[in-house]
């Protein structure tokens, strides 16, 4: 029982030294996180499970983590799960003896296929017990079924979820089924894991682990310093190279603290992009850059690409959110020997695609770029054509230009690649303090089709700090002087059933902002406008396949604004508003601003689909808090009541 506080990692396991570690004891701990909200408990149990493997079974350490992340590869190697239910529903139903329709009925009613299958799996006598699985045993199944393409594969997936299925005990089968469908629902965040991964370190260390002592973990001095140190390295490695593949064989053998010598940035592997924090103006930006150097560059409305060149020629472009586009982009790749200067051998290149208008030589809108094909495009079938703005490069032959400033990173690009008309264009740029002339920038770069500036430091304060919203870039948008700075990108977790005109469809929907510290979704406003008949009737037809029947247990809402059907948080959707406002309704950011009210959204407007953000990515309970305090009309009461005082 991995919830023990004073846990053993040999004795209080399930299984003994060198066994594969049972996939029920992944399961029970599951099962327990599943009803534990507070954060800290569920890093300690998840920790305690890690130490168990890695003093006991450290080839399982891998497999485990991935399960814990319902992943089976790295996230840009495009290899996921997600069987459609009615496979699923399919082999619960040819394992258990029940019907197709009594399984479809149970999951309308329980909202969870998952616990239906452990149900089914309970009433079901068996003549004679299958061996028990193992982490490894399923972690290899499932990699073999994502794998599975053709026109037959559907039967053989089946067949393998089935003999996985047959072995299933207790809540085995709730986490296996949901595994297969790609979605865990236990809200455990990675942030969480690889906290629960230092943790196990911290305290069991994986090179030297046997037999290990047992460990008071309520005396937190003995090891929190350790922790904590551990806890940043391995944050910071994996930002650099997200890949567990290589993180863990190095965990176990040398330590966390080697990390960062033998996990290092590598083109071909994507890593998480440096962001910006809005503003309102450019007082605000000369305010906070008081003193240092920075330069205004246009911000392009496009998607976020980030091209690799690795040593042996390849070339990968990912996502903002480290999927492989590449094969969306064959157009860029085979042109991208048109842009390298005689030296250059290996890179990373920041940029930013956009839709190109040929004729006119000018920028279209994003809604033009998002209908290109989003995989396997066929040159010669493009019709949409599109070109790159270049404005950062994080390495360069063979080494990382990260921690090195701004203003050396841009020189080393601009000496080392060219610009080609309508392909590949460098961010426009301006280097001034000068107020009138970055407003006038700022005209110039709407005219030019881009939705304001980007203000990044040059050379104190400017290396690229992967993975975070950083000060060091701000955005300043056109359309928000005077409103709340920026776009606010939110999760879809209720609708509202249509009237009058809008019958058949939803006429709202309830939309919850992501609190990081407590893992959860608190609802920031409803939403009934900016959609068109037709976009109203796609996100009906989309959000139905994922309607659940209760709220999870994550999900910080007041009853009285109860939608009709409850969803998945599966969606992420852009949305404007005239100002940030507190509610004693809705829950944002809620004992950040004010202990009882949260913070609600006024006027919310629905801009577009953010399919390049993951629902933990979506705006946080923190950013709503830091927005709201933001607007002029509160900064203006804080600092009168201040003069008050
Ligand atoms: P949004 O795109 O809605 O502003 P976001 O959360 O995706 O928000 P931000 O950090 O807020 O990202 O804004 C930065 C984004 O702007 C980058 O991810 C990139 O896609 C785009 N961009 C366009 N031009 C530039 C530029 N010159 N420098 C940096 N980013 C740029």
């Amino acid at each position: 029982n991995p919830s023990k506080s004073k846990y053993h990692p040999i004795n209080d396991a399930t299984w003994k030294y060198g066994e594969k570690v049972p996939y029920l004891a992944l399961a029970r701990t599951l099962e327990e996180i599943e009803n534990i909200s507070a954060r800290l408990k569920i890093i300690e149990i998840l920790s305690n499970f890690f130490r168990s493997i890695i003093v006991l079974s450290p080839e399982d350490l891998l497999p485990s983590l991935y399960l814990c992340l319902n992943r089976i590869a790295p996230a840009y190697e495009n290899l996921e799960l997600g069987i459609a239910e009615t496979s699923l529903i399919k082999a619960i139903a040819q394992s258990t003896g029940r019907t197709v329709a009594q399984i479809k009925a149970d999951a309308q009613k329980v909202g969870d296929l998952g616990l239906v299958a452990e149900q089914s799996k309970t009433n079901q006598r068996m003549l004679h017990q299958p061996a028990p699985l193992t982490i490894r045993q399923v972690f290899a199944n499932l990699k073999e079924i994502a794998k599975m393409t053709g026109q037959t594969s559907q039967g053989k997936k089946i067949d393998k979820i089935k003999s996985m299925f047959i072995s299933c005990k207790h809540s085995e089968a709730r986490f296996l089924i949901r595994s297969l469908a790609g979605k865990l629902r236990i809200g455990l965040a990675e942030q969480s894991v690889l906290q629960a991964l230092a943790l196990a370190c911290a305290t069991t260390p994986p090179h030297q682990s046997y037999p290990p002592e047992r460990l008071d973990l309520s005396n937190k001095s003995n090891f929190k310093e350790k922790y904590d140190e551990l806890a940043l390295i391995l944050k910071t490695t994996y930002c650099e190279c997200p890949n567990y593949e290589k993180i863990i064989p190095v965990i176990l053998q040398e330590g966390i603290e080697k990390l960062p010598e033998k996990c290092k940035l590598t083109p071909s592997v994507p890593l998480k992009p440096m962001l910006a924090f809005p503003t309102k103006g450019v007082h605000e930006v000369l305010k906070r850059f008081e003193g240092l150097k920075f330069t205004c560059e246009w911000k392009y409305d496009g998607e976020r690409a980030q091209v690799h060149l690795s040593d042996n020629g390849d070339v990968f472009i990912y996502s903002r959110n480290q999927e492989n586009n590449t094969t969306k982009y064959p157009d860029i790749v085979s042109r991208l020997e048109t842009i390298k200067g005689e030296n250059v051998k290996s890179f990373i290149l920041d940029c930013e695609v956009v839709a190109w208008d040929t004729a006119n030589k000018t920028i279209l809108p994003f809604q033009i770029l998002s209908t290109r094909k989003r995989k396997d495009a066929v040159e010669e079938n493009i019709k949409v054509q599109v070109c790159l703005f270049m404005f950062d490069l994080l390495y360069f032959n063979g080494a990382p230009l990260v921690r090195e400033p701004f203003i050396k990173r841009r020189t080393i690009l601009r000496d080392n690649f060219k610009e080609v008309e309508g392909q590949f264009h460098f961010a426009k740029n301006l280097d001034t303090t000068v107020i009138e002339e970055i407003q006038d920038f700022l005209e110039e770069s709407v005219k030019g089709k881009c939705e304001g500036l980007m203000i990044k430091t040059v050379e104190e304060e400017a290396t690229y700090e992967i993975a975070k919203r950083s000060h060091n870039w701000l955005k300043l948008k056109k359309d928000y002087l005077e409103g709340v700075g920026d776009t606010l990108d939110v999760v879809v977790i209720g609708g509202y059933l249509g009237k009058g005109k809008r019958t058949g469809t939803y006429g709202g929907f309830l939309l919850a902002c992501y609190d990081k510290e407590n893992e959860e979704y608190q609802s920031i406003c409803k939403i009934g406008t900016g959609f068109s008949d037709e976009v109203l009737q796609t996100h009906t037809e989309f959000l139905k396949k994922h309607i659940i029947e209760k709220p999870k247990q994550y999900y910080r809402f007041d009853p009285n604004i109860e939608p009709d059907h409850w969803f998945d948080v599966v969606q992420v959707w852009e949305v404007k508003c005239a100002d940030l406002s507190l509610s004693p309704v809705h829950r944002a950011a809620i004992g950040i601003v004010d202990p009882e009210r949260g913070i609600s959204l006024r006027f919310p407007r629905f801009i577009r689909i953010r399919d390049d953000k993951t629902v933990e990515e979506a705006t946080s309970a923190d950013q709503v808090a830091e927005m709201y305090n933001n607007q002029d009309q509160i900064k203006n009461q804080t600092e009168s009541t201040a003069t008050a005082d």
